[in-house]
């Protein structure tokens, strides 16, 4: 697939603090790219770094196929929006103006499509309202109409989901995926919730402490989050030799219950609880969650370090 951005060995270093340590990265066109790391991993670092705003200690990355050592980067880096930490939001203009005066910036001097922006990141009809007296959500959704002005390849957004309540989640959703659909832009997004990437989400990659810990794509994350059954019954004391002797892994949880890591049958299961005197009582999914896969991934990490 080709690449939209390609980052090669990229370190920052801050004093002694290695911040980025030899970062690479392939974000294919088109895809909507999420950057999963805690507080602190390093994310706004290489975003910054990305976009222009600062210089990496070495290491290289190219855009379009330009590379960042190049001057011509300088131009392709134009067909960039971003949002990184705040959205460059004017508080005292209205939301048609501040798309109005990025236009004027940017050198464009038809502003005909304005309305038609405002209304992909549902601001249309906000009138005269300054920004100031917009919600969060709509702020967020404003400096994403402004990071979108002059059509740009890739748009790298720093956790534009923090601090927003379900609903503003669920709109601004609906609209990166809009505009990866209609625009076919690249997105680069980070989080640290990976659960709320998961509905969005082509590829992924987990930064811990300025390390790239894996990339993946998002069904090859589907396929390895681990599938559990939890099991109900009336004693796993009787039940676990039997799954012992029958190669089903599974971890109990208490007399009670446990969990099947095994790809095996309901009736399966019955069928040997019944041979040992074992009742069932219900069978769930209890699936690994995303999260808990991200911090075992963390975890692993701790483990070698
Ligand atoms: P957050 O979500 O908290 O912003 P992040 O993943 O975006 O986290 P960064 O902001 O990139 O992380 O910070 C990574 C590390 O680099 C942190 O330990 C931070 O303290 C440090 N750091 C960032 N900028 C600077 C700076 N200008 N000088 C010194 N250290 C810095």
């Amino acid at each position: 697939m080709e690449s939209a951005l390609l980052i090669k060995d990229l370190c920052k270093d801050y004093g002694k603090y290695h911040v980025l340590k030899s970062v690479n990265l392939d974000i294919p066109k088109g895809s909507i790219f999420g950057l999963v790391g805690r507080n602190g991993a390093g994310k706004t670092t290489l975003m910054r770094i990305i976009t222009g705003l600062a210089e990496p200690t070495s290491g290289t990355y190219s855009l379009g196929g330009i590379s960042s050592d190049n001057r011509k980067i300088l131009s392709v880096r134009r067909r960039m929006g971003s949002i990184i930490e705040s959205p460059a939001v004017y508080r005292n203009l209205s939301a048609y103006d501040n798309v109005k005066l990025q236009y004027i910036n940017l050198g464009m001097t038809s502003f005909d499509s304005i309305p038609e922006l405002l209304e992909l990141v549902d601001l249309q009809g906000t009138g005269k309202k300054k920004a100031g007296k917009f919600s969060l959500g709509m702020r967020q959704r404003l400096g994403i109409a402004v990071a979108l002005c002059g059509k740009p390849d890739i748009l790298v957004l720093d956790e534009p989901i923090n601090g927003l309540d379900p609903q503003g989640i669920i709109q601004m959703r609906e609209i990166l995926l809009r505009i990866n659909r209609e625009r076919h832009t690249t997105i680069l997004i980070s989080s640290h919730i990976l659960e709320e990437l998961s509905k969005l989400a082509t590829h992924y990659a987990f930064i811990e402490k300025g390390e790239i810990l894996q990339t993946l794509s998002s069904s090859e994350l589907m396929g390895k989050v681990r599938k559990a059954s939890r099991l109900k019954v009336s004693s796993t004391e009787l039940l676990c030799p039997v799954f012992d002797r029958e190669g089903v892994e599974y971890k109990v949880e208490d007399e009670e219950t446990l969990d099947i890591f095994s790809d095996i049958t309901a009736s399966r299961i019955v069928g040997l609880a019944n041979g040992a005197n074992v009742e069932v009582i219900s069978i769930t999914d209890n699936n690994e969650s995303l999260e808990g896969y991200f911090m075992n991934l963390v975890a692993k990490r701790e483990g070698i370090t």
